[in-house]
């Protein structure tokens, strides 16, 4: 098993990267306490890359003051363990110093109205700050493809919509989201749950699944379903819950059929939540692994006008 480079300031970063330019590499970016699920992302990119770089960054930029920066969990060495097990050539781990070195940035990339709903409004500038370091590390990096996963629905789509309306030279490629043995998505905030909690927050990827089930009969019996469940499960906070349209993230209309994102976000216990499933509605449908299309890159219209929302 070989221990991959760690670097720490740019300097470093930038000479244990040059030594990578003899074939593609792929990037990984996470905020660190690895789990089954971005182990999952750097196998995938591993798949298709000659060499591949894990970045470990907890962005201040991100969060909000009320929210976990504080306690974020930091597992430094079982990281570590998990990038050299998995193969990963080359570890960037800075320090916000290193990443903002004459502090927060006044000049951010903005996310646009995608970034307002959904998460972005629980968490007011919330994307802003994660577009400026996603941006950020793919100039520091360099990588040919980006991995991210599914389970940051949102996320995963802004990404998307950065790379192509600002020309970021980088092919972004989804990873399905993976979870535990229960159902519950795998996340680093689940070591915040207790045991109740946790009976508690599976009413999540329950609730998306008694959507899913009721696909083919369209929207609202998809949301009756999803809703019922969380209804029966007062502990979970819930913020939202929607089934959406996977581009534009409005709110699919009844005559809707084809791929959808259903989504929820809850509170349980001190810690916040999201799932999501993408399904397909109308005949055939039910949950799926994964969209057919990003939508964005093919131009493929899925249906529904993104700014009229019908
Ligand atoms: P984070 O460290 O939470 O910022 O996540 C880093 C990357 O891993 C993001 O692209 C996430 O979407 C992805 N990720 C986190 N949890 C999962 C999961 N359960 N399945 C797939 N990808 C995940």
């Amino acid at each position: 098993m070989n221990q991959p480079v760690v670097a720490h300031s740019r300097e470093e970063l930038a000479k244990a990267r040059a030594v990578l330019d003899d074939g593609e590499v792929a990037v990984v970016m996470t905020m660190g306490a690895l789990h089954e699920g971005h182990a999952a992302l750097i196998r995938e990119a591993r798949r298709r890359a000659r060499h591949v770089v894990v970045t470990i960054f907890l962005n201040p930029l991100q969060f909000g003051p009320r929210e976990d920066l504080s306690r974020y969990p930091r597992t430094v060495d079982s990281d570590l363990e998990i990038c050299a097990r998995e193969g990963v050539d080359l570890v960037f781990m800075p320090t916000p110093d290193v990443i903002y070195p004459d502090g927060d940035p006044g000049v951010r990339v903005s996310a646009g109205p995608l970034g307002d709903v959904l998460e972005g409004q629980s968490r007011r500038g919330h994307f802003d700050g994660v577009l400026t370091v996603v941006g950020k590390l793919l100039h520091l990096t360099r990588p040919d493809r980006a991995y991210y996963g599914q389970k940051d629905a949102q996320q995963l789509l802004l990404i998307r919509r950065m790379v192509r309306d600002l020309d970021f030279p980088v092919e972004v490629v989804a990873v399905p989201t993976v979870r535990e043995g229960d159902d519950l998505a795998m996340s680093s905030r689940n070591i915040y749950l207790t045991d109740s909690d946790r009976e508690v927050a599976l009413s999540l990827s329950r609730s998306l699944r008694a959507g899913a089930l009721a696909a083919i009969e369209g929207p609202s019996a998809v949301r009756r379903a999803a809703r019922a469940v969380l209804v029966a499960e007062p502990l979970a906070l819930v913020d939202y819950l929607v089934l959406v349209h996977p581009q534009s993230l409005l709110d699919v209309p009844e005559w809707y059929r084809g791929e959808a994102l259903l989504a929820v976000a809850a509170r349980v216990g001190t810690t916040r939540l999201i799932d999501n499933l993408p399904v397909r509605l109308g005949p055939g449908g039910g949950p799926l692994e994964s969209f057919s299309t990003n939508g964005i890159d093919s131009g493929i219209d899925l249906g529904i006008d993104p700014v009229a929302g019908a």
